[in-house]
């Protein structure tokens, strides 16, 4: 669609060439969402593909990614075999609903940036203890995990003309065992709960994300008996926490998370 409010494009080369922040200004990345919906506030926008960051750089202990990376490169990245983690990547993408054809433009960035409950890339950050690097207009930055990035539904800790730089896993929970579970109204539908379990040299976490407003992860120092996850899952995270839209209703959605909760648990157990 056309963005017919827009007047102004900017298009750096460097952080330096990025112009100071002022109202209606908006970051484009993949684009797959500023340009699906009327933007009648935004009338200039800050290209992040013409920084030309490399989408991914596999380091000794972490695996970094652009925020401009696209779903994409994520799914067909050659990662190192013991990163066996690497098998959640598709399903995640899998996850949203949608299809191929938009994860060749749909950026990790622009997913987190959008904090959707249904941010299926923000479950797998939050899976893999990711962190966001965060860049400030005043020249400063700050890493965040991804977990504390995202606060509520579209709701982020960016401020105003922050920016999502890069995304970082660290290498010791890409070697976790990982499953996942999602369930929708409709089999390609969006994502009432998308829960993602983890054991690794830290223990095991529980990702929960889409059935609440924000993700929550739930860490233990190993497998915890259902007792325990069930109790967990009450304890921390409130009735309040959890969503109703077109998606689920928020009774639906807490006692589909204590089922796959527990699905996962007893795979990863
Ligand atoms: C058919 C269809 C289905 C979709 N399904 C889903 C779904 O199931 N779940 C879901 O979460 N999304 C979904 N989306 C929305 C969207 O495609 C994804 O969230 C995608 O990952 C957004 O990335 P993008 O690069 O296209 O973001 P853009 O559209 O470019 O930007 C999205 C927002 O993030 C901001 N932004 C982008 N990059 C940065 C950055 N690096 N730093 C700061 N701000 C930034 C932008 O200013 C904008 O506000 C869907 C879209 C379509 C068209």
């Amino acid at each position: 669609m056309d963005l017919s409010f827009v007047t102004q494009i900017s298009a750096p080369r460097s952080r330096d060439d990025l112009p100071a922040p002022e109202p209606g200004t908006a970051y484009l990345a993949g684009g797959t969402w500023l340009y699906s919906e009327p933007q009648p506030t935004i009338t200039r926008l800050v290209d992040l593909a013409t920084l030309d960051w490399p989408a991914i750089t596999v380091h000794d202990d972490e695996l970094e990614l652009a925020a401009t990376c696209t779903i994409e490169n994520l799914c067909d990245a050659p990662l190192p075999a013991e990163w066996v983690a690497k098998s959640l990547f598709r399903p995640c993408a899998e996850s949203l609903v949608a299809s191929w054809k938009i994860w060749h433009t749909a950026t990790v960035g622009g997913n987190l940036a959008l904090a959707l409950p249904a941010g299926a890339m923000i479950t797998l950050c939050c899976a893999l203890d990711a962190e966001a690097l965060v860049w400030a207009p005043d020249g400063g930055e700050r890493r965040v995990p991804v977990d504390r990035f995202v606060t509520g539904a579209g709701r982020t800790t960016l401020g105003a003309g922050e920016l999502i730089r890069s995304i970082h896993l660290p290498a010791a929970a890409l070697r976790g065992r990982t499953s996942l579970r999602k369930i929708a109204y409709s089999p390609l539908g969006r994502s009432g709960a998308l829960l993602v379990g983890r054991v690794g040299s830290d223990g095991f976490t529980l990702t929960v994300t889409a059935s609440t407003i924000r993700p929550f992860v739930l860490r233990f120092p190993a497998p915890p008996d259902p007792g325990l996850l069930s109790r967990s899952l009450s304890e921390q995270i409130s009735v309040d926490d959890y969503l109703t839209d077109a998606h689920g209703a928020a009774d639906w959605r807490r006692h589909v998370t204590g089922v796959l909760a527990e699905e996962i648990r007893r795979e990863l157990e």
